[in-house]
């Protein structure tokens, strides 16, 4: 049964309780919705390329909601429930980071940068900070520390993954969710609509950027991040 449409996935109850299935679909958008196309084999694509990350860090103790890939657009995951913010870290100005601050797009940053968001199309996604997120009741001081020690973690992890096949890690936004038993663990997708992904030697845009600001065909630049990772 359907139980969630999104923008770019749909999850399916399942036989078991405790597990979900999730639907990759070939829709984009960009700007909160203003800019949407369907992109034949996005889905697929996004799928294989999140069944790898989650692969990856599960193997470096990360825990997250992936259980196995089911076929070419579906993966079993464990039943969470997706926490309302979305957690950014940036190690590349790009973005509404420039955006917002009137930054060039490119500039390292001496350390991370974790941001929060919360997870609203209506208003648009707003960035919060944490005394926001704690007065929102949309989670506790702990389980933001938490929150940005498990994505500190996992950039250290995808930073050198990705370098390994030339690909530098700009930024990425992850979703995290509360399983069964109250622990909160990775969650949604991991893939080139939730990072920036810019070749080391060339710095061209291998990303969802390609669509949002129409830097050349969407799927030949997954496609080609997945056969990186495939070759690695
Ligand atoms: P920015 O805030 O610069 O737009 O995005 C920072 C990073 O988080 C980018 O890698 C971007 O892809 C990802 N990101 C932020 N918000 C969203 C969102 O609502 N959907 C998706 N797919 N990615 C997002």
């Amino acid at each position: 049964m359907l139980l969630y449409e999104g923008k770019a996935k749909q999850v399916y109850s399942t036989e078991n309780e405790n597990e979900f299935i999730v639907y990759f679909k070939d829709d984009a958008t960009a700007f909160n919705g203003e800019k949407k196309a369907t992109i034949s084999s996005k889905g697929i694509l996004n799928n294989k390329i999140s069944t790898i990350m989650f692969e990856m860090l599960h193997d470096n103790q990360i825990n997250t909601h992936f259980v196995k890939s089911l076929s070419d657009r579906e993966m079993l995951v464990k039943k969470v429930e997706i926490l309302p913010l979305e957690v950014i870290i940036r190690n590349i100005t790009a973005g509404s980071f420039c955006k917002r601050y009137g930054i060039e797009e490119g500039l390292v940053l001496d350390e991370p940068i974790f941001e929060l968001s919360y997870k609203n199309d209506e208003y648009g996604d707003p960035m919060l900070n944490e005394d926001h997120a704690v007065a929102m009741k949309l989670a506790t001081r702990g389980e933001i520390a938490f929150l940005k020690d498990q994505t500190l973690k996992i950039n250290e992890l995808m930073k050198e993954f990705f370098l390994k096949m030339n690909l530098k890690l700009v930024d990425f936004k992850l979703e995290f969710g509360k399983d069964v038993d109250g622990n909160i663990i990775l969650a949604d997708e991991i893939s080139p609509d939730t990072c920036r992904l810019w070749d080391v030697h060339t710095n061209e845009k291998l990303d969802k950027d390609r669509f949002r600001r129409d830097l050349g065909d969407l799927v030949q630049g997954y496609e080609e991040v997945l056969a990186r990772m495939n070759c690695k």
